[in-house]
């Protein structure tokens, strides 16, 4: 092949490669990981801050005793969390999700019957659930929630519509925060998970509402004073997501 010819070649190669380009990038597959709905802010898993706040979060309550447990020793630390109430929990105690508020905690919303993304039957039914939770959350005198978390983590197009529709944001936990508190896996494993792997920015995974006898409080009178000491603020997610918004701001 002379010179000429190889460059004619590759000259038209590139012209082809220029013209099919466009295609074969509209065709590749979006991959939906979390990192997808992470970038376009629909899912929170934590947010790293330089600021030293980490977001405590409790789910499923509330609970007459555990809730009220938990809400003494947030207060002798000074500390500001996020609960997640199921609506059908949250029906008969509307003074636990007032006192939540009153001393400066946030409430989202964590269905009505605590319904797996999987186990949807209805669109519908899913958000009527997501509603009336809401409703009972204002009803008890807390603002409109715009914070939802779906049980269990698991998450589905329903999910994500759903809560797009109501203005939500979904949070859902650091993965290193998974403190599974809910199965009592001792009180020593939920200390050294939280403690040994606290980050600021991270958002921790607890429950006000364990069946049978909780190990969170015993866990929580150990890691609290810890991690204050180590000086950390502990903050509600709304705030956490303030500050990061405005660590980005402030950006060269
Ligand atoms: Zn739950």
């Amino acid at each position: 092949m002379t010179i000429r010819k190889w460059l004619f070649a590759l000259a038209s190669t590139t012209l082809v490669c220029a013209l099919i380009a466009p295609d074969v990038k509209a065709s590749q597959p979006i991959i939906k990981d979390r990192t997808y709905y992470e970038k376009r802010g629909d899912i929170v898993w934590e947010a790293p801050v330089s600021k030293k706040q980490i977001a405590f979060t409790f789910d499923d309550g509330p609970d007459e005793e555990e809730t009220v447990q938990i809400l003494e020793l947030l207060k002798k630390y000074d500390a500001k969390a996020t609960f997640f109430v199921v609506g059908q929990q949250s029906k008969t105690k509307g003074h636990l999700i007032r006192r939540e508020i009153a001393e400066g905690h946030e409430v989202g919303n964590h269905t009505y019957f605590h319904t797996f993304a999987d186990q949807i039957k209805k669109k519908e039914d899913y958000m009527k659930e997501l509603e009336d939770t809401d409703r009972i959350i204002e009803e008890a005198g807390a603002p409109k929630p715009t914070l939802f978390r779906p049980p269990g983590g698991v998450y589905n197009d329903i999910v994500l519509e759903s809560a797009k529709k109501r203005g939500y944001t979904i949070v859902l936990w650091s993965w290193h925060q998974d403190t599974a508190d809910w199965s009592r896996p001792g009180k020593q494993r939920i200390i050294n998970k939280v403690l040994r792997n606290a980050r600021n920015g991270d958002i921790v995974l607890f429950h006000d509402n364990v069946h049978g006898q909780s190990q969170t409080v015993k866990a929580l009178e150990r890691i609290l004073p810890e991690l204050k000491k180590q000086g950390y603020q502990f903050v509600t997610v709304s705030e956490l997501l303030k500050t990061k918004e405005k660590e980005v701001m402030e950006l060269p």
